[in-house]
Order: C-alpha cells, then structure tokens, then sequence
C-alpha cells in the first residue's frame, strides 16, 4: 500500500513515477492489513468492485491484563469507526495499480529488487522510496536491520463462518501489552481473522 501511495503522489506531483513489486498484483496473496482506515485518502470509489467490502460502524474492543486463564477483564467497549473499510486487501491494490498504469506510471511487477539494485538506483533515480514492508530492504542494504528491537509474530486467514452475530461490527481483544486477537467481518458470511503476539527476547510463548 504504502508503494502505490508514494506512486500516486509522486505522480500527481509531476514526476515520472516507476513502481517496482516483487510479486504480481493480481495474484498477490496479501491478506493482512485488511481493516484500513482513512479510505478516502485512497483516490479508489469504495466500492465492492474496487476491493471495499464493509463499511465499518464501529470497533469492539476488550482489553485484558494478561494471558493466563485467570486473567482479568479491564475495560471494554463499542468504539464509533469513521473513514473505515474492511477490504479484501488484494483487490484494493489490483485496483490502484491498474488506476496508476492507467495513469502512466510504469510498473514492474514480478521484479525482486536486490541490495546491490537498491544502491544502484539511489545512483538513477532523484527519489527512491523503499516501500518493502519490515524489514525494509534500505535497512538490509545499509546493515541497520539489526536496530528493531523485539518483533511480533501474527497467524491470520480469511475464513467463511458465520458472523452474523458481530457483523458489521469488527472485535479486537487486546492482553495487556502481549497480543491482541480480531475478528474483521468483510460480510455476515466471511472474515479475516487472527492473533498476534509480541516476541521481545528471541522465544515464543503461547498459553
Ligand atoms: C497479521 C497482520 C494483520 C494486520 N492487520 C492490520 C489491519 O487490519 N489494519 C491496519 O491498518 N494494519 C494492519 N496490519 C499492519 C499492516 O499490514 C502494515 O502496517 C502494512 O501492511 C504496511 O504496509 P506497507 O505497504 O508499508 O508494507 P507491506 O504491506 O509489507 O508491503 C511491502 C510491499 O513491498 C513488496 N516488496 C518487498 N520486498 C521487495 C523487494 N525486495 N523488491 C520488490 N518488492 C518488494 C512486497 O511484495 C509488498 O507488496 C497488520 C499486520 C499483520 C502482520
């Protein structure tokens, strides 16, 4: 996303963009990420069509002081959510990538950019943007990967089931600074779901 958003601006700015994507836009398989807020900064019609599913009301939230069974429930609540779709995040990129190619902005896709490529255009290009995600390749190339300190390790799919009990609504639970698991409804019928937890020490515990 955050690629396709450097591109558009750059492009509307004037500037002759190219956008390199490692994989394919229409078989990219990206499926977290999908409840994204401030949709009408994305210059996309929040349609179906266009990869936006629900338009959220609100968010449930739970908050717990840990992860054992004992845990405690410290605070809960039903948040209004303004500007916020739950997507299919694939089709959302499909779209703004055929919109920016339609623009002019040439796209390379199933083109892996490597550290001695990224030195290499920092030499071509006025402007690189490194928009490859944690951990970026500009962090790779210079040797400053290292400097993230702990890291979070997330399971989440997309599955059918039925979710008319919480649909439109999305829920997040959060445990103490831990984890957090969601439920983000994109019909009554599916939702992306999942769990992550925080790994600060190299080990992972699950109870
Ligand atoms: C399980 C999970 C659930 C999440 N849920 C949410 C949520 O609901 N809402 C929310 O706002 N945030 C969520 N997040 C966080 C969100 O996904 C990230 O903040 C967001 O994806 C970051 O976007 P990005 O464009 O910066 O990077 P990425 O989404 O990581 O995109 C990086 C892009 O660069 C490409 N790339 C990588 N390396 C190269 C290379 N060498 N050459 C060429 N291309 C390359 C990749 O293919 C990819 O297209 C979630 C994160 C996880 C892990």
């Amino acid at each position: 996303m955050a690629g396709l958003a450097a591109a558009a601006g750059f492009d509307d700015a004037g500037f002759v963009v190219e956008l390199y994507e490692r994989q394919s836009y229409d078989s990219k398989g990206v499926n977290c990420g999908e409840a994204m807020t401030a949709v009408s900064k994305i210059p996309l019609e929040p349609t179906v069509e266009n990869g936006f599913l629900n338009p959220l009301p609100a968010m449930e939230v739970e908050v717990y002081d840990g992860i054992d069974a004992d845990r405690h429930r410290t605070g809960a609540g039903t948040f209004p959510a303004a500007d916020t779709y739950i997507t299919d995040r694939n089709v959302v990129e499909q779209s703004w990538a055929e919109q920016l190619s339609e623009k002019g902005v040439d796209i390379h896709e199933n083109q892996s950019i490597t550290r001695t490529d990224f030195h290499e255009f920092t030499d071509e290009y006025d402007l690189v943007v490194d928009a490859t995600g944690q951990p970026s390749l500009s962090s790779k190339a210079l040797g400053t990967t290292n400097e993230y300190s702990g890291y979070m390790v997330a399971l989440n799919s997309d599955v059918e089931g039925d979710f008319t009990e919480l649909y439109p609504n999305s829920r997040i639970i959060l445990e103490n600074y831990t984890g957090y698991s969601w439920a983000f409804p994109k019909t009554s019928q599916r939702a992306n779901v999942g769990i992550g937890w925080t790994v600060s020490d190299g080990s992972v515990q699950i109870s």
